[in-house]
């Protein structure tokens, strides 16, 4: 399925150049201001929290909780990237609220079993006040739609499917355009959180998704220095796109025009950035297969995420926790989709499902020399894993 190419907000700094260009060329070019004698090729951060309006001048409201140069700048890239209409909000769970409380009233949301934890925990938040909110593991395809038809439970077929493919951190991959389907057939709005493929390796807005929603702190911004969110809407939704605005206006969680310039010289580079560390992992993936010290590799096949079980006991973090201990170069730390390699122990957060074994690490793989990232890995790995089969 193909759309329309977006266009961009009114008052977009930039002549935006058709999606039709690759994605290399399109996060380079998108975005700038007109190409006029003395006009400059970079935009400038726009810091107003107010603008001048005319006098007679009927709802434009002028004011910075409405619009922002930077953010229109910035949502004419990634919009054009995904295939739909995008809005920048303050963190990817901010983006992710916004969704949310587009669900339909009175009809169940489904969502995956082990999704990002704080995703889950707003979720858990709104089942706690009245919402029915259904689980289903998401990489179980016929489980899934069954859940969604609502077959033996209450409360009939979901008004709204999360979905989130690979899942952060089990690396579960969702059958996307078979579940979207599925979820249209039954009238559901569908919202895909895109984080960890980003649109470089799938568009769910093609296949039918209502929303994308983005931690563009990650891979987005690439550099692990700012947080951002964003949705991106379905080019014929113009009404969730004006519900998603409406909520941004009143609720308030907006970007700083800092952030989102430095997220906009980020994603300039997203390209070759993902291109390396996807090829960094694809690497490491094979090596760690083979480790003595490694029970199991989680990777799709594609992307720069990846997560390992650590041989032993699944469920003692002693080993997992020896061999960040023991890393130099990988740096033991939260979150993901910046240039360095980051490795964490997901169970250490007391919210992380039980699904996650405690011997699971997760690696986000940077941009630096892979034969570094493994020899720094080969050597944790082997002193902290002592007798491991
Ligand atoms: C990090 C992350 C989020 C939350 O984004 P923030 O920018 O930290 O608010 C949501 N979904 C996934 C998959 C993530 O990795």
């Amino acid at each position: 399925m193909t759309h329309p190419t977006p266009t961009p907000g009114s008052g977009a700094p930039g002549s935006t150049p058709s999606r039709a260009l690759s994605p290399a060329t399109f996060v380079v070019t998108a975005g700038r201001p007109p190409r006029v004698p003395g006009a400059p090729v970079s935009p400038g951060v726009d810091f107003s929290s107010t603008y001048a309006v005319r006098p007679a001048e009927v709802g434009r409201p002028g004011y910075g909780r409405d619009e922002n140069a930077t953010w229109t700048a910035f949502e004419s890239v990634l919009g054009g990237l995904e295939g739909g209409n995008a809005l920048v909000l303050a963190s990817g769970m901010a983006a992710i609220a916004a969704a949310l409380s587009l669900a339909p009233p009175g009809r169940p949301i489904l969502a995956p079993t082990t999704p990002y934890n704080t995703t889950s925990a707003l979720l858990e938040e709104l089942a706690a006040a009245g919402r029915p909110v259904r689980r289903a593991p998401v990489a179980d395809t016929a489980g899934f739609i069954a859940a969604l038809a609502g077959a033996g439970r209450t409360g009939g077929p979901a008004g709204m499917v999360w979905l989130e493919s690979p899942t952060n951190p089990l690396m579960e991959v969702a059958d996307l355009p078979t579940l979207i389907a599925a979820a249209r057939g039954h009238g559901a709005l569908v919202v895909c959180d895109n984080t960890f493929a980003t649109p470089l390796l799938q568009r769910p807005l093609d296949w039918g998704a209502d929303i994308v929603v983005h931690s563009v702190t990650k891979y987005l911004a690439g550099h692990s220095d700012l947080l951002l969110g964003a949705t991106v809407t379905h080019p014929d939704r113009d009404d969730l796109h004006r519900g998603l605005l409406t909520h941004r206006v009143r609720h308030g969680a907006i970007a700083g025009p800092m952030e989102t310039w430095l997220a906009l010289r980020g994603i300039r580079t997203l390209h070759v950035r993902f291109e390396r560390a996807a090829a960094n992992a694809a690497v490491l993936a094979r090596r760690l297969a083979g480790h003595p010290g490694v029970a199991r590799v989680r990777w799709p096949g594609s992307g720069a995420m990846l997560a390992i079980d650590v041989a032993g006991d699944p469920e003692d973090p002693g080993p997992a926790d020896r061999v960040v201990a023991a890393l130099r170069v990988w740096t033991g730390a939260t979150s993901l989709g910046g240039v360095e390699s980051l490795i964490e122990r997901r169970r250490r957060y007391p919210g992380e499902s039980t699904a996650v074994p405690e011997c699971l690490l997760r690696l986000s793989v940077g941009i630096e020399d892979v034969e570094d990232l493994w020899a720094d890995l080969d050597q944790a790995l082997s002193t902290a894993v002592a007798d491991p089969r």
